[in-house]
């Protein structure tokens, strides 16, 4: 593209969405071009961070990548700014060309069922930012000292990530990148037994095969699912060979459940299918933490499109819990004055273009990508394919002339930021945090030692 001046692009959000698409943005305008990553941590990469699991290790190389392109001139990194607290949408901008909204989904699903607000009831996005030392649920009040079952609800990765940081050894977590504050808590723990729970069958699980695999492996961890839960529908078949992932999982989950038991293990998982959550019960009707939950059996019905809904079935179970985590998926929230469809929890969008509130025509020069465009599904590298959909519009806008008009650079933006009181922590003062923790992380054989305190950050990290 022939550009006679440098086009601003200001993203909001440094996950993977944010990352992919400033390189693209990159590698479309060439040297015409200068991104702002904005984010509302002093530290980058959202996810990647925050909701990898920290015996994952492996998954977060992509971080060099998005390292080595925050170094580059045309992009420059703006931490510790809320888009809709510290600064408007509206406001925001005026200082671009395009904004490209990559602030994920930061909310959850709720289970809506009497008990759900009990103590010791939390979702898997708080439990995941604790262990992971987010800045936001560092303070989470998980005492496991006391606690023997936790039971899950969700087929998903997610509850896979929890039910592994629940069953691991401990010494294990503790060479990672683990929170100090959930590895002594883990270190304390008094956990025996997980209950993984789903409302439909084997077959409609969420899980990837790796990582699935993975739990089934845990050393000392015995893995329990009744014969009866691999019983097969017709549909299910069905199901199954039009999907070679849902097979894989099935194989996996059939092999676990046929393993003999090892008699040595010192931790149960327990899965089990089509069970709808009905009621937590608190322990006693004096104390108002979650002591029980209370389910209702299922059958699977096949619909008109194929696909198979669980159907109570009126017959229930009590299982006992002394924590209970629902992993049932994340939401987006609104930003005030954004097309919200909150049927979906996504941003109103066509192909990545924000739609006005009318849903019908695009707002100019404004764009969504990743979990806020596509909801709270797929893995990292899905945010590349997402992010080039988005790029693409962004282009064809700028050769049409249909971009936002602006005067504004970087260093205005940020002195009208400093005009508010917000101290923005840039790539280099992210550099000094990052050197810190790793530092700090040396002594205990840990790739880092979050900090997780904002404030802390801030001291360390703002010009
Ligand atoms: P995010 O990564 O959530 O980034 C959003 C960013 O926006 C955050 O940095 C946030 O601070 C910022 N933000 C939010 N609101 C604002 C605001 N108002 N103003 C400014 N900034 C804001 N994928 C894998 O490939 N492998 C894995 O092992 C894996 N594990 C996962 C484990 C968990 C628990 C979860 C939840 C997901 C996992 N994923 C994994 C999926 C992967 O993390 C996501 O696909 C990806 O992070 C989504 O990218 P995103 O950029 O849309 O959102």
């Amino acid at each position: 593209l022939s550009q006679s001046k440098t086009l601003r692009f200001g993203i909001v959000g440094s996950g993977p969405a944010g990352f992919y698409t400033a390189n693209l943005l990159l590698k479309k305008f060439g040297e015409q071009v200068h991104v702002d990553i904005i984010d509302r941590l002093p530290t980058p990469f959202g996810l990647v961070r925050s909701g990898v699991a920290p015996d994952h290790q492996d998954t977060k190389n992509v971080i060099n990548q998005f390292t080595r392109l925050s170094q580059d001139a045309r992009v420059s990194f703006l931490g510790n700014v809320t888009v809709g607290a510290d600064i408007s949408l509206a406001s925001l901008r005026q200082h671009y060309n395009g904004v490209v909204l990559a602030y994920g989904a930061e909310s959850d699903r709720k289970l809506s069922i009497p008990g759900e607000g009990l103590q010791n009831s939390f979702s898997a996005r708080e439990f995941v930012w604790w262990y992971n030392g987010h800045t936001d649920y560092a303070k989470l009040p998980i005492d496991l000292s006391k606690c023997q079952e936790v039971t899950i609800f969700g087929l998903g990765n997610v509850a896979l990530d929890c039910a592994r940081v629940l069953l691991r050894d401990e010494a294990v977590l503790g060479r990672t990148d683990i929170a100090r504050h959930a590895q002594n808590a883990l270190r304390r723990s008094a956990v025996k037994r997980v209950d993984i729970i789903g409302r439909r069958g084997p077959v409609q699980a969420a899980f990837t095969a790796k990582e699935l695999r993975e739990i089934t492996k845990l050393p000392g961890v015995q893995v329990h699912i009744p014969q009866e839960a691999m019983q097969l529908t017709e549909a299910d078949r069905a199901e199954m060979k039009a999907s070679r992932i849902k097979k894989r999982v099935y194989d996996i989950l059939k092999t676990a459940c046929e393993a003999p038991a090892s008699g040595v293990a010192q931790r149960h998982l327990h899965m089990h299918f089509l069970r709808t959550p009905l009621e937590l019960l608190p322990r006693s009707p004096e104390c108002p933490s979650v002591g029980s939950v209370r389910l209702e059996v299922n059958q699977l019905q096949q619909r008109q499109d194929g696909s198979q809904a669980a159907v109570g079935t009126g017959a229930h179970e009590t299982l006992p819990a002394g924590m209970v985590l629902s992993s049932i998926g994340y939401r987006t929230e609104a930003i005030e004055g954004l097309a919200f469809d909150s049927r979906r929890g996504v941003v109103m969008h066509r192909e990545g273009r924000v739609l006005q509130e009318n849903g019908e025509d695009a707002e100019t020069g404004l764009y969504v990508v990743g979990w806020a465009k596509r909801g709270p599904t797929g893995i990292i590298g899905t945010n590349l394919v997402d992010a080039e959909e988005t790029t693409e519009c962004i282009v064809d806008d700028a050769r049409q002339g249909r971009l936002t008009a602006t005067q504004s650079t970087t260093e205005a933006f940020r002195q009208e930021l400093a005009r508010h009181g917000t101290q923005v922590v840039d790539f280099q003062g992210w550099q000094s945090i990052d050197a810190a923790e790793v530092a700090a992380g040396q002594g205990a054989s840990k790739p880092r030692e979050k900090f997780v305190d904002t404030q802390d950050m801030i001291r360390l990290g703002a010009g």
